[in-house]
């Protein structure tokens, strides 16, 4: 008998490396690891996870110190980056597996970036605003639309959850060709069974609106669907205030075009 289901067990799961990795569901032959996210976005859609008891509009907007706090945030090692970057702990965890997954496909993912507080976020915006290419636009609304092309707004940036990473290069020349091509079209094709999206995809018509696509901007979906989902139910435009151009940017579409200008599929849990 023990021969029997151990022959069973080599034909179902040890004869294909990639059936291997796959599994079985009941009611189900195999399930590819795409088909498992299809399944868990589904999932998280239809039960809506309840909201960690952290989730509070302070957290959401960027007023953390995540270099303090060592219950949610960690520090990246430096294998993984030459910066100083912090990310949630489980987004962490998500990536190291990630990155194994990579380096044996000869994928080198280099952590740029990842947590940003509203204050970091504030100093970007404000030293572009002060710019002399800026400044020459009289329009404070025009000049509020050009630098919304690529910097968020304070307390609208997806980096104040700990969710998003930015991988090699900010550059999307980068990935045109040789190594920055390979890994973009690793990450098309795997992140996703990792756990992670790319919020900012081309602007076309599934996702009109928003900063223009950044193939190094990559969300950990199953926290940051709840966050996007909060986020909406708790910040108004009101709370955005503090910085250059604040009052100009209350009288524009910031939550409609901007925070929720991203892939469908990340904007699982956001209503407004
Ligand atoms: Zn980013």
């Amino acid at each position: 008998m023990k021969r029997f289901l151990l022959l069973i067990g080599i034909l179902l799961f040890g004869l294909n490396p990639v059936v291997n990795r796959h599994i079985m569901l009941p009611g189900y032959t195999f399930v590819s690891p795409d088909q498992i996210h299809k399944l868990f976005l589904a999932e998280l859609s239809r039960r809506e996870p309840p909201c960690p008891d952290y989730c509070t509009k302070e957290f959401l907007l960027g007023k953390i110190n995540y270099r303090k706090d060592t219950v949610l945030f960690t520090k990246v090692e430096p294998q993984y980056t030459y910066n100083n970057v912090y990310l949630k702990k489980e987004v962490y965890e998500a990536f190291k597996i990630m990155y194994e997954a990579a380096k044996k496909d000869q994928v080198n993912l280099i952590v740029v970036s990842g947590c940003r507080t509203f204050n970091d976020q504030q100093c970007i915006w404000d030293n572009k605003w002060k710019r002399e290419e800026y400044m020459a636009i009289p329009d404070e609304k025009s000049r509020a639309l050009a630098i919304l092309s690529y910097v968020a707004v304070p307390g609208t940036s997806r980096h104040h959850w700990g969710t998003e990473i930015d991988f090699n290069s900010a550059k999307l020349a980068y990935y045109s060709a040789g190594k920055g091509k390979k890994l973009y079209e690793w990450l098309k094709e795997n992140a996703p069974k990792f756990g992670f999206y790319q919020p900012y995809t081309p602007i076309n018509e599934e996702r009109p609106t928003g900063y223009q696509e950044e193939m190094w901007h990559w969300t950990y979906l199953p926290l940051s669907s709840i966050f996007i989902r909060e986020y909406c139910k708790q910040v108004t435009p009101a709370d955005l205030d503090g910085f250059e151009g604040a009052k100009t940017l209350q009288n524009m579409e910031i939550f409609r075009d901007w925070v929720l200008g991203i892939n469908p599929v990340c904007k699982q849990l956001a209503t407004r």
